[in-house]
């Protein structure tokens, strides 16, 4: 039983507009995807969403990772995923989008193999999961706007991005909470974009306005000032940007800098580490959400079956697909509807067709 090729391909997505956060704007989004074929006739797909704000990665550099690792991982068992995750360890120290595709793949493949959708292997604890969906920053009546359409679409929760002027941030989060009402979710992600000062005064104000916790409100590297906007918030504090590994969320918990972790299988270098965080983090009776970058449908519903098989991963921000103009997974993957996403019955991943034009021919092909 071993892994017999690597095919890697180059996607090019566009975003259906452009979408905003503290640190930037995106409108078109550059993934990696891994299908990974074994002797015995089980294919596994794998996605990787770099972020160079994130974790200094891109396209190119995601593809020259893979050309390192690529090779080592023929003839090697598809389902030892921790000796394999170990051996790209061993390889290159970083690069965790990159790593993240072949772990997804894997994954894929291990689900395929036991004849079971993933999240049942991984723990099975819920059979779907809560999706918010995050409004992309623009003035806050056009934000509340946006908020009241994702209401309409049958969205519970609403990650709201801010994190540019403290005060309007603050009315942002004013106009939002009215416009949808008092039973929507509503939790806030600041990108990195204040200083503690400026978080500790905008969250006081925030509060009353029901938001559920405050993703990384200052730099991921100022830990200290974390800690600080902690101690003086009202609002429960999210590492995102600052917590990668299963080393930084126990730095972090340590130092009692944070209340929730957002894992993100780019961050994390996929699906087994990401999961080392959730169990980390159970252990200080910290809770995570998984969130994404800008996955397409197969990078999503590996952050899916994950949020659906452990306990401890309580929230889920599930949403970069739908801001996709196209569509890479024709069939198969998870579904939106009202807010949950769904499995399909298939195996794995439950990844069935994908778009041969956009996904094309493969960039490099390894055997
Ligand atoms: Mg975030």
């Amino acid at each position: 039983m071993g892994i017999q090729q690597i095919e890697v391909y180059h996607v090019v997505l566009n975003n259906k507009e452009p979408f905003r956060i503290a640190t930037g704007v995106t409108t078109e989004i550059r993934n990696v995807v891994v299908k990974i074929v074994t002797d015995y006739g089980v294919i596994g797909w794998g996605e990787s969403s770099p972020s160079q704000r994130v974790t200094g990665e891109n396209a190119e550099t995601v593809i020259k990772t893979l050309d390192k690792i690529a090779p080592k991982l023929i003839g090697k068992c598809p389902l030892c995923i921790e000796r394999d995750v170990e051996l790209m360890d061993s390889i290159v120290k970083e690069n965790p989008a990159a790593k993240a595709a072949v772990d997804i793949a894997l994954h894929d493949i291990l689900g395929k193999t036991a004849r079971k959708p993933l999240f049942m292997l991984l723990g099975g604890y819920c059979t779907e999961v809560l999706t918010d969906l995050t409004l992309s920053i623009k003035t806050p009546k056009e934000m509340a706007k946006d908020a009241q359409k994702a209401v309409k679409r049958g969205f519970k929760a609403i990650k709201v991005k801010i994190g540019i002027k403290p005060t309007e941030d603050v009315e942002r989060i004013r106009l939002i909470r009215e416009a949808v009402g008092n039973i929507i979710q509503l939790r806030i992600d600041a990108n990195q974009g204040w200083t503690p000062k400026q978080a500790i005064e905008a969250l006081n104000k925030m509060a009353k306005f029901n938001i559920q916790f405050a993703e990384q409100p200052v730099p991921a590297e100022n830990m200290r000032g974390l800690i600080e906007v902690r101690k003086n918030s009202p609002i429960p504090i999210m590492a995102d940007e600052s917590v990668h590994s299963p080393e930084d969320a126990l730095r972090l918990i340590q130092a009692e800098a944070i209340d929730f972790i957002n894992i993100k299988l780019m961050k994390s270098g996929g699906i087994l580490k990401g999961r080392k965080i959730a169990d980390v983090a159970e252990a200080a009776g910290i809770p995570c959400m998984i969130g994404c970058m800008a996955e397409s449908e197969i990078g999503i519903a590996a952050g899916a079956h994950l949020a659906a098989a452990v306990k401890n991963i309580q929230y889920a921000d599930l949403d970069s697909n739908l801001f996709l103009k196209e569509t890479l997974v024709k069939e198969g993957g998870t579904e939106v509807k009202n807010s949950m996403r769904t499995f399909p019955k298939q195996n794995g991943l439950g990844i069935q067709t994908l778009d041969e034009q956009l996904l094309g021919k493969p960039k490099k092909l390894y055997k």
